[in-house]
């Protein structure tokens, strides 16, 4: 079953509190056979494939027709794993895998041997973490080896949230998808670099800058943006999230922004676009043609779990354009306001 895969992919529905070990063991198989499952993960749906195996990583990359110097982050499901994949561990590394493992943390590290270029895109770090999910660490610690998993979505577009979304993604390309209902964090890990002279969030994820500074003291945070040709993060500078709808971020003041929202849906409208718009429990009632509701402002945490599925929605609902309502880039925030003016290709409007 090591096919780039023809007709159907097995989807098997998989208890994400009691992972049933026959169907783990199908999903292990495939890993070590050097093929391809997608699985749950307590972030997003991930693609997965034996790290150490130099084909396997490149199925991902032709799958997914990922850039081959975006790398991809290595899972594991015990810690001592770390040791045997880096060259150094050092102390602030242990001190956050202990606080934060398993968990959406990610630590850039210095490369060991074993790890093949092509999982970390020709660089001498590679990406790890330990995810907080049953299902995932049953895979890995069945399959005996690392498992590489970007998102489970073709580049540049909206990650999956659901076996849904992964089924419409990649329905033929992979060999199995493991179905463990929607993820609960629903937006990617943060990438922390720690061989950078002060830890640098590469990415902002689901561990919050605020946490981690709390536990390190300075962190920075990487001026990530699509103009910045030369990163120390090669995902920073490629398109990403991306709905097939055009999309504007509205960013400053609630009361300003929801001013600001309804006045571009009805110019919008108005030029013949069929107008969505990204509200939250808080907004009034907006005049557009397709209105979806993230969540409330004070809950950013639901606000992120609803906000790939969203994204996915207006392109089903099949609008133009979509406004955005900003919130505030603090905690969880940050990586929200992150996908969401990636998605818009930057287009922001500060009022
Ligand atoms: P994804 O696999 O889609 O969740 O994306 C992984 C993110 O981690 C991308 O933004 C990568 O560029 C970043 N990443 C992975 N490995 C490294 C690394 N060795 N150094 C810096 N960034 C990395
Ligand atoms: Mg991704």
């Amino acid at each position: 079953m090591s096919k780039e895969s023809t007709g159907k992919p097995m989807i098997v529905e998989v208890d994400i509190e009691r992972p049933e070990i026959d169907k783990i063991r199908i999903a292990a198989g495939v890993i070590r056979n050097g093929g391809l499952v997608a699985f749950p993960t307590e972030t997003v749906y991930g693609l997965g494939a034996d790290a150490l195996n130099p084909e396997a990583v490149a199925k991902i990359f032709r799958v997914k027709n990922r850039p081959a110097d975006n790398p991809v982050i290595v899972h594991i499901a015990d810690k001592r794993e770390v040791y045997k994949l880096t060259r150094d561990v050092p102390i602030k590394a242990r001190e956050l895998m202990d606080l934060f493992w398993p968990g959406p943390l990610t630590l850039v590290l210095e490369k060991s041997g074993i790890v093949p270029h092509i999982t970390t895109g020709g660089l001498e770090t590679v990406a790890i973490r330990m995810p907080d999910h049953k299902v995932t660490l049953a895979i890995i610690t069945e399959s005996g080896t690392p498992i590489a998993a970007p998102s489970a979505n073709p580049a540049g577009k909206p990650s999956p949230t659901t076996a849904r979304h992964v089924m419409k993604d990649l329905g033929c390309k992979v060999d199995v998808i493991l179905d463990g209902g929607p993820t609960r964090v629903g937006v990617e890990s943060t990438v922390l670099d720690l061989t950078a002279h002060t830890p640098t969030i590469l990415r902002p994820g689901g561990i919050t800058a605020e946490e981690l500074r709390s536990v390190l003291g300075s962190v920075k945070i990487h001026p990530a943006g699509v103009k910045i040709e030369v990163t120390p993060s090669p995902g920073m500078k490629h398109k990403h999230y991306a709905p097939n709808a055009a999309m504007i971020v509205v960013e400053g003041n609630f009361d300003v922004i929801v001013r600001k929202v309804q006045e571009l849906a009805d110019e919008h409208r108005r030029g013949g676009k069929r107008v969505g718009i990204m509200a939250t429990s808080e907004s009034p009632a907006y005049d557009a043609d397709v209105v979806k509701i993230t969540g409330s402002r004070a809950d950013l945490k639901t606000i992120a779990r609803n906000l790939f599925g969203i994204l996915r929605g207006f392109d089903e609902e099949k609008v133009d354009i979509i406004i955005v309502e900003g919130v505030d880039a603090k905690g969880l925030g940050l990586a929200i306001m992150d996908r969401l003016e990636r998605a818009a290709g930057h287009r922001i409007v500060r009022v």
